[in-house]
């Protein structure tokens, strides 16, 4: 008996005609909403197939869910960029691949110099069955207790190293840029204190004005929006 012949085509990568790419396994990729004026999903390719011939290319994709997509909806902490990894995976057909895109692990993302439309993070996994996220405990933030929106801005105490949304220290975000420094409340009263006992202060770039005394109470702003140091909380994730 001849041997049949197999009917699909497995590969590892595979030249996609449409968007003059070749994409492979692992690969993100932005596929065509089902809905019109919808934004494009955001898949991951975990495996290639072609008819015999090597037409009619197939992926089977691992979805990617927009936090408006999962059970909680969208939190303040989510970034715009935000994709959670789920367990959802489909069958598509090739052609509703609109192009590549990245999906950055959270810490590589928030190094990145500028955000392009095809950068996105993820920091969760996704049970689309169940809602829940893994890991269900992250690091939290500021007096709000939040995980960190690398969106946001957020200032640090020089002195117990924590970060603060300039909102919730009751400043605004153009003011908060144009700190010099800052302590938090509980830091600002020993800091007054070292201050008096005549400590050296290592961000004294004297200004001209009357600004001085106001300075006292403050010190170097972190503007770098990157949490260095963190608690680790409880977040009700789901
Ligand atoms: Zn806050
Ligand atoms: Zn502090």
């Amino acid at each position: 008996m001849p041997k049949q012949k197999s009917q699909r085509q497995q590969h590892k990568s595979y030249k996609l005609k449409h968007i003059n790419k070749t994409i492979q396994e692992g690969d993100a990729v932005l596929m065509r909403s089902s809905e019109p004026g919808k934004p494009s999903y955001v898949a991951r390719v975990e495996a290639i197939e072609t008819d015999a011939r090597g037409s009619h290319a197939r992926v089977r994709v691992r979805w990617y869910y927009r936090p408006e997509e999962s059970m909680g909806g969208r939190r303040q902490f989510h970034g715009a960029k935000e994709v959670f990894l789920s367990d959802h995976y489909d069958l598509q057909s090739a052609d509703t691949i609109e192009g590549k895109c990245k999906v950055h692990s959270f810490s590589s993302y928030t190094t990145l110099d500028s955000v392009g439309n095809d950068d996105f993070f993820c920091r969760f996994d996704y049970n689309s069955a169940t809602g829940a996220f893994v890991p269900d405990r992250v690091a939290v933030f500021c007096k709000c207790e939040m995980p960190y929106n690398p969106d946001d801005l957020m200032v640090q105490c020089e002195d117990c190293s924590e970060w603060f949304h300039p909102s919730c220290i009751g400043t605004t975000i153009e003011a908060a840029k144009k700190l010099d420094h800052f302590y938090c409340e509980e830091c600002s009263p020993q800091q007054e204190l070292l201050q008096n006992s005549n400590s050296t202060s290592k961000h004294t770039d004297a200004k001209p004005g009357g600004k001085q005394a106001e300075e006292q109470t403050h010190k170097a702003i972190g503007l770098t929006s990157k949490p260095v140091k963190a608690r680790t909380g409880v977040v009700e994730l789901a």
